[in-house]
């Protein structure tokens, strides 16, 4: 088995019922965080696990197309933006990247250092 970290009490019935959907068998427990929440891990089989991993990356929308450069104006700042993904002069971004967004997420972090290990994106 191998552990896929973490996600809350929601995210975690999303995801229970696609790897149901899927037909991938999965454990899920409980821990509780530094935060003091209760965060979900699920365990599935080693050959199952990048089967998982799609599926999530799949259902958080990170399979889909990267961002396109904006070109107009920042609508923080009024500032002119040629094909650009933020903004020159106040840092918004202007495209949405779901990834880039959860960056901060522990399946996020996850999935990031796995890619580095393995050198793939899977
Ligand atoms: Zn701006």
């Amino acid at each position: 088995m191998t552990e896929i970290p973490q996600f809350s009490l929601e995210e975690s019935e999303e995801i229970g019922a696609l790897l149901t959907e899927e037909e991938i068998p999965y454990e899920r427990r409980c821990v509780i965080t530094s935060s003091g929440r209760a965060g979900f891990i699920f365990s599935v089989q080693d050959d199952r696990f990048l089967d998982a991993i799609r599926m999530i990356k799949s259902h958080c929308g990170f399979l889909d197309a990267p961002p396109e450069p904006v070109s107009g104006t920042c609508p923080a700042c009024n500032f002119p933006v040629t094909n650009a993904f933020e903004c020159p002069d106040c840092g918004l971004s202007l495209s949405f990247n779901p990834r880039e967004l959860m960056q901060n997420h522990p399946f996020v972090i996850f999935l990031t250092k796995l890619e580095k290990e393995t050198g793939t994106i899977l």
